[in-house]
C-alpha cells in the first residue's frame, strides 16, 4: 500500500538535498503531486495477474496467439527513472485462451512497480504459465531507459531488448523464429 505521507516527506528532503527551497512557489505542491502520481505508477504492487488470467475460453485449435506492440511505462528500480516501450507476447494454448485485452492488463500489473526489464519479462511469462497453463510462452520487451539515455552513456533512442521463453518456445527454434518474423512484420 502506497504511503503518501512518507513520499511527501521524502520528496521534501530530496528537494533540500539538491539545494532547492521546497517552500518556493513552484515547488510547494510538488511533494503532494509526486505522492499522488506514485500511487498510480506503483499501483501494480497491489494487483495480482490472476485477476486477469483466470477467465478462459476453450479452443479446438492450439495455434500460436501473439499480441504485439503493447505499450508500457515502468520505473527502473535502480534509479527510479522511467523505462518505456512495447511488449510482444505469444503463447501456444493447451485447450484454452484468455481475452486479448487481458495480456495488456497483465503487462500493466508488472509495469506499475519498481522494476527491471528482464525481471518484468520473466514475471509476465511465469504468470501466463501459471494461470493459463499453455504449452509455452514467449515475451519480448523493447524499451528505452531514461537512466541510460538521459545520463551516463547518453545514447538517446537506444533500446534494450529482452526475451524470455518458457515451455515449447524454449525447445522449438522454428516457433521462436515464427514469433520474431511476426513481431517484425
Ligand atoms: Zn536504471
Amino acid at each position: 500500500m502506497v504511503n503518501q505521507d512518507k513520499i511527501r516527506q521524502a520528496v521534501t528532503l530530496l528537494l533540500e538535498g539538491i539545494g532547492e527551497d521546497p517552500n518556493r512557489p513552484g515547488l510547494v505542491e510538488t511533494p503532494d503531486r509526486i505522492a499522488k502520481m506514485y500511487e498510480e505508477i506503483f499501483s501494480g504492487m497491489e494487483q495480482d495477474a490472476a485477476e486477469h488470467l483466470t477467465k478462459t475460453f476453450p479452443v479446438q485449435d492450439n495455434a500460436m496467439v501473439l499480441e504485439k506492440d503493447i505499450t508500457f511505462y515502468s520505473t527502473c528500480e535502480h534509479h527510479l527513472m522511467p523505462f518505456f516501450g512495447c511488449a510482444h507476447i505469444a503463447y501456444v494454448p493447451d485447450g484454452c485462451v484468455v481475452g486479448l485485452s487481458k495480456l495488456a492488463r497483465t503487462v500493466e500489473v508488472f509495469a506499475r512497480r519498481a522494476q527491471l526489464q528482464e525481471q518484468m519479462g520473466a514475471q509476465i511469462a511465469d504468470a501466463l504459465m501459471q494461470h493459463l497453463q499453455p504449452k509455452g510462452v514467449m515475451v519480448m520487451l523493447e524499451a528505452e531507459h531514461l537512466c541510460m539515455t538521459m545520463r551516463g552513456v547518453k545514447k538517446p533512442g537506444s533500446r534494450t531488448i529482452s526475451v524470455v521463453t518458457r515451455g515449447v518456445f524454449a525447445q522449438d527454434a522454428e516457433l521462436r523464429q515464427n514469433f520474431m518474423l511476426t513481431v517484425q512484420r
